[in-house]
């Protein structure tokens, strides 16, 4: 098939946290693109927000969003939070706590790097990004591959950063139950990111997607860069049968990756789409996505 381009994308980074554009480049890239509506979707953090909806005007609609990092059975989980309220106490609360266990969590690698022959690895990895940054294990990645330490972000998590490796940290995020409460109580939509992209049987896959239903989860990305056909068509009818809705996100980081905004985001006509959620009605989607 031809290479097809959304125009929405609805879980993209900025260097608020582990990706490597600013928030005006990520707009002027996703403009560029053919993107209409575009969800900054930093990684527990909402700081760049606004730099975004600035230089959104007059080019494309800014969705406001974040992805929210919890656990279920010890399992990192991420939740994408869609059309927030991102001055809802709800939010900020989660964001506070979660921005003191990043903090800690980025010194503890950097620690951990340090004992690897990485000099100053947490400032570095902070210079980076923009001030006051959510670091995460992507900023980390890439900092890896620029010391020449390894070829790929992928690489330097299998040599350094996954589970097991002599860099992980872990960290004890809140149970998705109370990241799901925090986006609803933010008036936002909770999506469950990338579910086929965490480390689980079919099985396990149905408990966290049953669970996420219980607490009140809303939508499940069933459009994603990376995905097969067989996979999307899959997550779409798990999407059906606990009549969750539809979101589709590129998870956009940096330039010439695969992941690149807009590219490869289809969802089967059968589901219903997170963009006829009526909190999404302020932001006009247009009826057709093609
Ligand atoms: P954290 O939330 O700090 O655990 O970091 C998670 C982030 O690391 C993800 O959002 C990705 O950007 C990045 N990441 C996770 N796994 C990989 C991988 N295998 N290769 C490259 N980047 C990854
Ligand atoms: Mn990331
Ligand atoms: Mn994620
Ligand atoms: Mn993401």
């Amino acid at each position: 098939m031809a290479a097809f381009f959304s125009k929405f994308d609805l879980h993209t980074h900025s260097n608020a946290s582990d990706g490597a554009l600013s928030p005006t480049q990520l707009v002027q890239r996703a403009y560029k693109k053919g993107i209409t509506h575009l969800a900054l979707t930093d990684h527990d953090c909402v700081d760049g927000i606004n730099e975004a909806k600035e230089a959104a005007k007059g080019l494309l609609t800014l969705i406001e969003g974040a992805e929210l990092s919890a656990l279920f059975n010890n399992e990192q989980i991420h939740i994408v939070g869609l059309f927030l309220d991102t001055q809802a106490p709800a939010l900020k609360e989660y964001l506070k706590n979660q921005k003191i266990k990043r903090i800690e969590r980025a010194v503890a690698i950097g620690e951990k790097l340090e004992r690897q022959g990485f000099k100053n690895a947490y400032e570095e990895c902070k210079k980076r990004a923009a001030p006051g940054a959510s670091i995460t294990r992507g900023n980390y990645a890439r900092y890896i591959v620029e010391m020449g330490r390894a070829q790929s972000a992928d690489e330097a998590f299998s040599v350094y950063l996954k589970n097991g490796k002599s860099c992980y940290v872990k960290t004890s995020w809140p149970d998705v139950s109370v990241a799901v409460k925090a986006i609803l109580d933010s008036n936002g939509v909770p999506v469950l990111a990338h579910p086929r992209r965490y480390q689980m049987t079919n099985t396990k896959l149905r408990e966290l997607i049953e669970y996420f239903k219980l607490c009140g989860g809303i939508a499940m990305e069933v459009g994603s860069s990376q995905m097969s056909p067989s996979d999307r068509d899959f997550i779409a009818k798990l999407c059906e049968k606990y009549s969750l809705l539809a979101s589709l996100g590129s998870d956009f980081h940096v330039e010439g990756a695969y992941r690149e905004l807009g590219y490869n985001l289809i969802i089967p006509d059968f589901v219903k789409k997170v963009w006829e959620h009526p909190l999404a009605k302020p932001y006009n989607f247009p009826k057709e996505n093609s």
